[in-house]
């Protein structure tokens, strides 16, 4: 015999989309139940995103989340953007008043799991066997195992699927009512986190005709480099020398004297590149955010950002559902969110093109013909600029 949960708001996941909406929620007198697959400490040392867009900003400071942020974190004015011999600094506040932070989606998420355990509200980690019931009815329910192996049913007025693009979420309803548009690239990501300060004040995106490299960072004494590699590739054939030595070729070690300082790898992951939109976001009782919706290559530093601005349109939809059985903004959730979506998943689907080698050197050549018109026009770097410091929430 299952376990019966009642609640306002059943949460499927607690990254960044599942415990921000919990905490925005709660804010609001709203009561959820988050259910995730992973233990906290899994979910709390997830290496991933690092960059988060003013808006992002804003809202974490808005809703009493950024104060280790703001302490511990970096802001930047813009990004270097270069290709062999030349480096261009595109500068986001010169050109539309905004910047970016650097600070890591790991603190986030220990951020966020601090102000969820301080509401006190239920979270069940290590659930499995977790489904969802009726979300076509006004009592939607969802179904887990959890980790003492009892059964366990939460009974909720609605559902939001934030348990990314692995979780039973996006599946959910029946496919007929659901259309899905993906690109898949045929190049990965080889990540790397290393123990040395960065080698760079600002985010470098090399074009280089070995593959893309870009160095970025974490803190003052922590780097985070990423090299493009063919789709398939396993970590195991990339020793940390021949990683130095490609970071050092594609980002220009020793042009105009700029220097790459190697260090101590310790972590490195394969991250293929895709992108990925479902729509509609809202099915019956079901309202999805974050990866469950959308995948985005990280090229833009956008799929973090994009589960926050969505989790910002839903929970004031959820609290007029809950709270005053007002629908007028749940309605509109998923139309809202898709535009956002779909500017994130073009500049992205941007940025990755115009920085990635392929096997057409013509395409080489249109590539470096748009770098150079992006760093030297007013017009093409605040296009940059303003997409990726971020557009507002109600784009
Ligand atoms: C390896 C990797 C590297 C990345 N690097 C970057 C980057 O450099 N820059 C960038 O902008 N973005 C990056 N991203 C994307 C960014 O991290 C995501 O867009 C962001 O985490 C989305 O947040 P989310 O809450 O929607 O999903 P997630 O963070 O994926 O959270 C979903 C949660 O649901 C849980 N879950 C899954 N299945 C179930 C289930 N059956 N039941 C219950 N819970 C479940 C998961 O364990 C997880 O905790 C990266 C993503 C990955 C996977």
């Amino acid at each position: 015999m299952a376990q019966t949960i009642r609640t306002d708001v059943a949460i499927i996941g607690a990254g960044p989309a599942g415990l921000l909406l919990a905490h925005l929620l709660a804010a609001d007198g709203v009561e959820s139940v988050v259910v995730e697959a992973r233990s906290a400490e899994y979910v709390a040392a997830r290496i991933r995103a690092g960059i988060l867009e003013h808006s992002t900003v804003d809202l974490l400071r808005q809703v009493g989340l950024a104060t280790r942020l703001q302490a511990e974190g970096d802001e930047h004015r813009g990004i270097y953007l270069q290709w062999p011999h030349e480096r261009h600094h595109i500068d986001f506040v010169d050109l539309v008043g905004r910047s970016v932070w650097v600070y890591g989606q790991t603190e986030v998420q220990k951020d966020l799991m601090a102000a969820h355990a301080a509401t006190g509200q239920q979270i069940h980690y290590e659930a499995s066997d977790v489904a969802l019931h009726d979300i076509g009815s006004t009592s939607p329910s969802v179904t887990f195992r959890g980790s003492d192996g009892r059964a366990h049913r939460v009974e909720a007025i609605a559902v939001a699927g934030c348990d990314g693009s692995h979780g039973p979420s996006r599946t959910a309803a029946p496919s007929a009512g659901r259309q899905t548009w993906e690109r898949a690239y045929p190049y990965s990501w080889l990540g790397v986190l290393a123990d040395v300060a960065p080698s760079t004040d600002e985010l470098i995106y090399a074009w280089h005709s070995d593959g893309f490299a870009m160095h970025s960072m974490r803190s003052a004494t922590v780097s985070r480099l990423y090299l493009q590699v063919p789709g398939g590739t396993s970590v195991d054939q990339w020793s940390d020398d021949r990683i130095w030595d490609a970071l050092a070729t594609r980002l220009g070690h020793g042009q105009g004297g700029w220097r790459l300082t190697p260090g101590p790898i310790t972590s490195r992951s394969v991250l293929p590149m895709r992108s990925r939109v479902q729509a509609p976001m809202r099915l019956g009782r079901l309202f999805l955010a974050g990866d469950a919706a959308h995948i985005v290559p990280p090229t833009g530093a956008k799929g973090l950002n994009l589960a926050v601005s969505d989790v910002a349109l839903l929970a004031p939809a959820l609290v007029a559902l809950v709270r005053h059985g007002n629908g007028t903004l749940a309605d509109a959730y998923s139309e809202t969110a898709l535009r956002r979506v779909w500017r994130a998943t073009h500049f992205s689907w941007w940025m990755t093109t115009m920085l990635h080698i392929g096997t057409d050197p013509f395409d080489a050549q249109l590539q470096l013909s748009q770098l150079r018109w992006v760093a030297g026009s007013a017009a093409g770097a605040t296009g940059l600029a303003e997409n990726y410091a971020g557009l507002p929430i109600r784009y």
